[in-house]
């Protein structure tokens, strides 16, 4: 029978050959003999069995998120949560205990405790900047240390090289949520880390377009046990949405430049402003865990949080509605810049946190820095009777 499908070989000697690597559809995957198809599983981790475990095009692309991270392994996924909770689910079992940073991600927490805690995993979280201290937390039965750095919203950045020193010679795992800082602001394998987790959705992809998150480790039995789950699971990645970060890593470099750069600019400005009580950005010298950040970061972010002097939550409406370069919404790492807003009673939940009050999220996107200050000095003059000065 004659095949319908042309000649894929895409190699340059090929009948057609891109620059860019082909986008691979595929639920099924074909086989030689019968001896291939009854051995596929062999081929897993790296290889092809089926579509769930990955395509051409994933592989491509976990082998450069894997390069950034200086790590020999990486496994997509199809959300940053879904990379956090495939990650938690994969190193923890019953009577385990887990330590969380209280700065961790909000959806990471909240996994923890309605549903890791229900399997008999014990979740205990702790003060972010507790550095070596944390031995004092560490139990027999201490599997992981779950790291997030800068804290989400808060920005508290962690002593990382101290806690992962401190777990290896207690034979803990580490793990981190390194999404703020990137691969290129912050080498987190290199710091001791033994999984480095992103979400892509962020940096990666780049454009606010698409979902997804990443794991990278030099552990090939870490590795092997998250390419099961993925599949146990059914945590395909669509290929589409892995060409799309791969195109956003293309340009990463230059945008995050870029970005932290007008970040910097305009957290320096509203540093001055008499309606900001309190910037927290550690790129921003004076900022809480400035020290930290220069010792252990290679570049900023682009995010940036900030606390106003006292006032009614309708000073924040107003606020927030002479926005227009700025859109209202979650998420940040895009070109287009984000602002958010977190009531002062979301942060009162957390155990370990001295940020009181509500607090601004900035996501500073590719717009002229200039014009997002200009934005951001009218919005805050516009209401500035408002606030109690
Ligand atoms: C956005 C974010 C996530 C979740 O990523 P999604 O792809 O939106 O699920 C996890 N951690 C941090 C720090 C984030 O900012």
């Amino acid at each position: 029978m004659n095949s319908p499908i042309p000649n894929l070989d895409t190699s340059p000697r090929g009948a057609f050959a891109s620059l860019v690597p082909p986008v691979w559809r595929a639920s099924t995957v074909v086989f030689d003999s019968l001896d291939d198809f009854v051995n596929r599983r062999t081929r897993l981790p790296d290889g092809f069995s089926y579509g769930t475990t990955g395509t051409p095009t994933q592989r491509a692309l976990e082998t450069r998120i894997a390069e950034l991270d200086g790590a020999a392994h990486c496994v997509v996924f199809p959300s940053g949560q879904a990379a956090i909770c495939s990650a938690l689910l994969a190193l923890l079992k019953k009577g385990d205990h887990l330590l969380m940073t209280d700065a961790a991600y909000g959806l990471a927490k909240s996994f923890a405790v309605e549903r890791l805690q229900a399997l008999g995993i014990e979740v205990e979280f702790y003060p972010p900047r507790i550095g070596a201290e944390i031995e004092r937390l560490v139990r027999p039965n201490t599997r992981l240390i779950w790291l997030e750095s800068p804290g989400t919203v808060t920005m508290e950045v962690e002593d990382v090289p101290a806690i992962t020193a401190l777990a290896r010679t207690r034979g803990v795992l580490t793990a981190i949520d390194n999404t703020w800082a990137s691969p290129l602001g912050f080498a987190a394998l290199a710091h001791g880390v033994d999984l480095c987790i992103h979400a892509c959705t962020k940096y990666m992809g780049g454009h606010s377009d698409v979902l997804m998150g990443s794991i990278a480790t030099n552990d090939e039995g870490l590795y092997k046990s998250l390419r099961g789950l993925q599949s146990q699971m059914g945590l395909a990645v669509s290929p589409e949405d892995c060409f799309l970060v791969a195109r956003g890593l293309d340009t990463m470099q230059v945008r995050m430049e870029r970005q932290a750069t007008s970040a910097q600019l305009i957290a320096e400005r509203l540093a001055t402003h008499r309606l900001v009580r309190r910037m927290l950005f550690p790129a921003l010298p004076g900022a809480p865990d400035h020290a930290l950040w220069a010792r252990d970061f290679k570049q900023s972010g682009c995010v940036m949080s900030l606390q106003l002097v006292d006032g009614p939550y309708d000073a924040y409406r107003a606020l927030f509605g002479h926005l227009k370069l700025f859109s209202i919404g979650a998420s940040w790492g895009g070109v287009r810049s984000i602002a958010a807003f977190y009531p002062a009673e979301e942060l009162a939940k957390r155990n370990f946190c001295d940020v009181q009050g509500p607090v601004i999220r900035l996501s500073i996107g590719l717009d002229d820095p200039q014009a997002l200050l200009d934005e951001l000095l009218g919005a805050l003059s516009a209401c500035e009777t408002s606030f109690n000065l």
